[in-house]
């Protein structure tokens, strides 16, 4: 790590979380971590602050992204085609826009959601999902990381998979001093979503986002970490009563869930209703993807049982849970 230097690039985004951090590690290569929103403000933006630093686009060595939410991708469309796009392999599909996952997904969702309570005449009207994918890329890996892989050229830099927020969510740990580059697991004022996604090829089940993003909080633990670089405001100091914060106040709102299920049985859907009463036309993918986080860990924590009646979930208190 010596002569390595990280600079912050701050870019505009059109979504609700404000703006999005870029940031670069100059070592013997230029490496960028992310890479903004599709727009010609964050172009503009990014190509000021490159220029600052008296670089080009073209200067960059390779992209590495932390996951494959259009604000930390969208400007790989920008970017000159030869460069390498690094990350987890789950991240492909998305980036790439797979039609023949877009339709899985489809399906999948609209089963889902049927199961859920969501009524088929509301399930055509929801707000198409697909909308912020125009801020997305089109735009495949060149490479991918896992668990405990190096970063290329970057040997003293570690991956870290952090599953919850998205599935292909990873971190990287700089060993030599602990230093983080967290994307949006750890954010400093804001808890990330644990956004509902289908399941990847080969696994059965869908993934449960709740109770991913609370194990990859716990596994933070394992690590000496002096500061996280985050993908949206400031850095992150105190990472463990972050951490604390976090759970407390996810266990908070369960309590919340748990106690509205305690009056009566009631389907994911009727839940989302009751949690976000105005919120859940406009924002159903997120706000449903909450409800289901909060009842996937009441569930994992004995508190709740579900059964699947006239092919819907129905979720009920357990007798004396608390
Ligand atoms: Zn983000």
């Amino acid at each position: 790590m010596e002569n390595e230097d990280i600079y912050r690039f701050v870019v505009p985004t059109p979504f609700s979380v404000g703006n999005v951090n870029m940031y670069l590690i100059k070592g013997d290569s230029l490496t960028l971590v992310d890479a903004g929103v599709k727009t010609e403000e964050a172009w503009q933006s990014f190509k000021k602050q490159l220029h600052e630093l008296g670089y080009e686009p073209s200067d960059i060595d390779q992209v590495i992204v932390t996951h494959h939410h259009p604000d930390h991708v969208g400007l790989l469309d920008y970017l000159p085609e030869g460069v390498p796009v690094i990350g987890h392999e789950k991240a492909d599909r998305w980036i790439r826009q797979d039609p023949v996952f877009f339709d899985e997904h489809q399906r999948f969702f609209e089963q889902f959601f049927l199961e859920c309570g969501v009524e088929r005449a509301f399930l055509e009207e929801i707000p198409n999902w697909r909308r912020s994918l125009r801020y997305s890329c089109r735009r495949s890996l060149s490479g991918t990381v896992k668990e405990g892989d190096s970063l290329p050229g970057l040997t003293h830099w570690k991956v870290i998979e952090t599953p919850g927020h998205a599935q292909s969510h990873i971190v990287f740990y700089r060993e030599t001093d602990g230093l983080m580059l967290g994307g949006d697991h750890l954010l400093l004022h804001i808890s990330p979503n644990p956004m509902l996604e289908p399941p990847f090829e080969g696994e059965a089940e869908r993934p449960k986002p709740l109770l991913q993003y609370n194990a990859s909080l716990l596994k933070m633990r394992n690590y000496e970490i002096t500061r996280v670089m985050t993908g949206h405001g400031e850095d992150v100091q105190d990472v463990n009563s972050l951490i604390e914060k976090r759970l407390a106040k996810q266990r908070e709102r369960a309590e919340h869930v748990l106690d509205m299920l305690k009056q009566e049985p009631l389907t994911p859907f009727q839940v989302c209703q009751r949690l976000f009463p105005t919120a859940y036309e406009q924002e159903f993918m997120l706000t449903m993807s909450e409800t289901i986080g909060q009842l996937d860990y009441l569930e994992d924590v004995g508190a709740v049982i579900k059964q699947k009646i006239q092919n819907q979930y129905v979720y009920e208190a357990v007798e004396g849970s608390h």
